[in-house]
């Protein structure tokens, strides 16, 4: 299915049309094979291509059995009134798994896919506002422009198949503390707009997580949107370190935003952290220790232990609490190093 969908995207096919299949019987190597093999191949016209250039069909807002797929917000927000113990669903990545567990299958569901004001992306000049109903796959082909960090994320979110359904108020919806966008957004400083049928409120990401899985929204709201502000002169870079290095969930994710002046002191600092915490965490304190300096050797190993020091990680099946420490740490001067090589290229 994975080759089938890349064929008709009409681009060479690589590795990244199939990843996320993980194979235990056949290998890899045969699937590799087929790749190259149907790349050989003229893509001619067929009646799947005739299909796709028809669009999708409009329907109309559906209900079966406690799963509702409305088309506006307000048409959410009201069902919501009506079946308050309903959840949202967007695409389904997080919540699909509990179902295909046999959890929650007697629940009641509110389906988001289909709220075209959910999927709208508007730059200002101040800011850029993502809806909450946009998907990873589309972060990738319409953002990275605007914010290049999302290129260091985003090959190593889940895979194609998974970053084709999975959106941006999803991840923040499921507040997990290994959510790989909650770091990179929490550095960026970005607010989050929750909407009811009181109105709509906007909260910072940074006050947004409470506790494990929780968060300042209300049952009756629904995150309508994210606003990220547009800073080109932050430095802003985010890591990833997991078991695989594809398809794979954090030990540890980091996102570093720093602003220097031209004397390379540090004007503004923002270092926030996935995997650490029972919530997606910044650092306040080693942030403002960080003001006015230069980022010397010295600097540079104070703060890495400083870092260490704010953090009281759990260990778990993936990690220790001590290799946590000890990748946060890391990750930091990673990001220095990389901010002079930075430098040194432009
Ligand atoms: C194979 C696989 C790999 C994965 N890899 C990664 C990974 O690398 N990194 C990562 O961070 N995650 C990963 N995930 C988890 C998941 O894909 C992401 O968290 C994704 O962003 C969830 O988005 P969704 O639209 O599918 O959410 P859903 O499953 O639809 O919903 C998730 C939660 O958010 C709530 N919600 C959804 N939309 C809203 C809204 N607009 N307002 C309020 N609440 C809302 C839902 O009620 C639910 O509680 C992976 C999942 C799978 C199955």
């Amino acid at each position: 299915m994975s080759l089938f969908a890349g064929w008709y995207a009409d681009a060479p096919l690589s590795d990244h049309d199939i990843e996320g299949n993980l194979c235990r019987c056949t290998g890899y190597r045969a699937i590799r094979t087929a790749t190259e093999q149907l790349n050989a191949l003229p893509r001619g016209e067929d009646h799947f291509r005739a299909r796709l250039r028809e669009g999708l069909p409009v329907l109309p807002a559906a209900e079966l059995g406690g799963y509702f797929s409305p088309l506006s917000i307000g048409e959410a927000l009201a069902l919501k009134q009506q079946h308050p113990d309903a959840q949202w669903i967007a695409g389904a990545t997080d919540l699909g798994v509990l179902l295909s567990r046999g959890k929650g299958t007697d629940g009641r569901y509110i389906a988001l896919d289909r709220i075209a004001a959910l999927q709208k992306i508007e730059r200002r000049s101040s800011a850029i506002e993502i809806g909450a109903g946009v998907t990873l796959a589309r972060m990738a082909d319409e953002l990275i422009d605007h914010l290049p960090v999302l290129a260091d994320l985003i090959p190593w979110f889940a895979a194609k198949q998974v970053r084709q359904r999975a959106t941006l108020g999803g991840n923040i919806g499921g507040a997990s503390p290994i959510g790989d966008l909650l770091p990179l957004l929490l550095a960026l400083d970005a607010d989050i707009v929750l909407r009811s049928l009181e109105g709509e409120r906007v909260l910072a990401m940074a006050d947004y997580f409470t506790g494990y899985r929780q968060t300042l929204r209300r049952d009756d709201e629904m995150i309508v949107a994210v606003r990220v502000p547009c800073d080109t002169a932050l430095q802003t870079r985010f890591y990833k370190i997991a078991k695989r290095q594809t398809d794979d969930i954090s030990i540890v994710a980091s996102c570093f935003a720093l602003r220097l002046n031209g004397e390379g002191l540090v004007l503004s600092a923002r270092l926030a952290f996935g995997g650490v915490a029972a919530t997606p965490i910044r650092l306040p304190r080693v942030e403002a220790a960080l003001l006015g300096k230069r980022l010397s050797a010295e600097t540079v190993d104070d703060i890495a232990q400083q870092i260490v020091a704010s953090l009281a990680p759990l260990s778990d099946h993936r990690a220790s609490a001590e290799y946590r420490l000890a990748l946060c740490g890391n990750l930091w001067r990673r990001y220095v190093d990389d901010l002079r090589g930075m430098e040194v290229s432009a």
